[in-house]
């Protein structure tokens, strides 16, 4: 092995490059006068399915925005490699939380995940027989293929959630954000989405979900962010669903038994 040291150095490094993590940075962010993240330093890991937890107002959206180069930051960096995590949208797939998405919005099942394939297209290009057929094959995998023609706002929560599942998985991104994706959808649904998630991960993708709930589901998650402002609590999910953790972050208010 050690006699062609420079060609296999040459191909680690370009098949690490496709697997950093994201690393944040002493990240801070305020709205106005409002500190609503302070120093956050952490890593997202490929490989895993990541969950980031805490309480209402906790700053989870805000985190996840940050992440993406969504709101600005006041401190700090958010880097994969060596580059600015938001100068890589093209990797990215992001579903915002259900109460940002204007669900009136007059599309089709099928428009919403072709754009999934805008950024491979173009928006004034024809989509080829390859990005249709890459939608179609996300709209099998998550159960909506006979939707297809239905307006969006006419479906069940879950039905959405797992049509902008759809669109994500159309874009073939390295980074999945979700942001509180099971509010509102029923079982079939999460049992849907948490097995894509796992997909994903195994697949070797970056997987982050904001997730507010601390019930049976949580035990899907590999690794856990405990956010109340800045970091209670970051790694595996056993070590983070501590009591000691759990209460620094919501207060006392929840009764949580380690799965
Ligand atoms: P979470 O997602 O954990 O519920 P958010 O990230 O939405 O928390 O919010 C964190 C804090 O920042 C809250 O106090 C919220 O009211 C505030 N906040 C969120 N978005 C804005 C905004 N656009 N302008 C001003 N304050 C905001
Ligand atoms: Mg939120």
């Amino acid at each position: 092995m050690a006699d062609f040291p420079i060609p296999s150095l040459h191909l680690v490094s370009a098949g690490a490059a496709a697997l950093q993590p994201i690393r944040v940075n002493h990240v801070s962010v305020h709205y106005r006068h409002l500190l609503a993240l302070e120093d956050i330093t952490l890593a997202v890991y490929p490989g895993r399915v990541t969950g980031l937890i805490g309480p209402n107002g906790a700053g989870k959206s805000t985190l996840l925005k940050a992440i993406l180069g969504l709101v600005a930051v006041s401190e700090g960096t958010v880097l994969r490699g060596e580059r600015p995590v938001a100068d890589q949208r093209d990797r990215i797939a992001y579903v915002p939380q259900r109460s940002q998405i204007d669900w009136l919005y007059p599309a089709t099942v099928w428009d919403v995940v072709m754009m999934g394939r805008v950024k491979q297209a173009g928006w004034f290009r024809r989509f080829s027989a390859s990005s249709r057929q890459q939608a179609l094959a996300a709209l099998e995998r998550v159960g909506m293929e006979s939707f297809r023609d239905r307006p969006i706002g006419e479906l069940s929560g879950g039905q959405q959630q797992r049509v902008f599942l759809a669109r994500s998985l159309a874009q073939e991104a390295d980074i999945f954000c979700f942001d509180e994706p099971f509010v509102g959808v029923d079982q079939k649904t999460e049992a849907v989405l948490f097995k894509i998630f796992r997909e994903l991960a195994d697949q070797g993708k970056i997987v982050l979900v904001v997730n507010h709930d601390l019930g049976e589901s949580i035990t899907h998650f590999d690794h856990l962010i405990l956010l109340n402002r800045s970091i209670v609590a970051s790694g595996p999910r056993q070590q983070v669903l501590k009591s000691d953790n759990l209460t620094r972050a919501y207060g006392g208010q929840v009764n949580f038994h380690v799965a």
